[in-house]
């Protein structure tokens, strides 16, 4: 989708530290670190929020390449955060679907 930040990102249009690659997934550094590990995972696929995800496989396989990039992060075993901010309550500010994945410090709840 044209004007899509995280489109162009996985585009290879505007650079970001790529992490990881999957079948039509990609995990890059968050430009803005909000823990030690902060890493995005998307669909190269434009889907705005959650919302707006038909494909529970899609979102299953999202989740299993978080858990698995966690474990790769060695954060498997201390613990690690996966969000889903989804509009604007929920602190969305970029409308391409996201998980974030925090790790490398304790978490604390409730969330802000
Ligand atoms: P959210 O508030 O859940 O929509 O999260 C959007 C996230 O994208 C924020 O944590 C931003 O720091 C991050 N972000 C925005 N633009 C970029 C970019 N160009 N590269 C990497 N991360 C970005
Ligand atoms: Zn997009």
């Amino acid at each position: 989708m044209s004007g899509c930040v995280f489109c162009k990102i996985a585009a290879g249009e505007i650079p970001a530290k790529i992490i990881k690659k999957g079948d039509g997934i990609l995990a890059f550094a968050d430009l803005n670190p909000q823990a030690p590990t902060h890493l995005l995972i998307i669909p190269t696929i434009h889907i705005g929020s959650l919302n707006d995800a038909k494909d529970p496989q899609l979102l299953g396989t999202l989740l299993a390449f978080a858990r698995d990039l966690a474990k790769e992060q060695k954060l498997d075993t201390r613990g690690y955060r996966v969000v889903v901010n989804t509009n604007p309550d929920g602190g969305q500010t970029v409308f391409h679907l996201h998980l974030h994945l925090l790790g490398g410090r304790p978490m604390e709840w409730p969330p802000g």
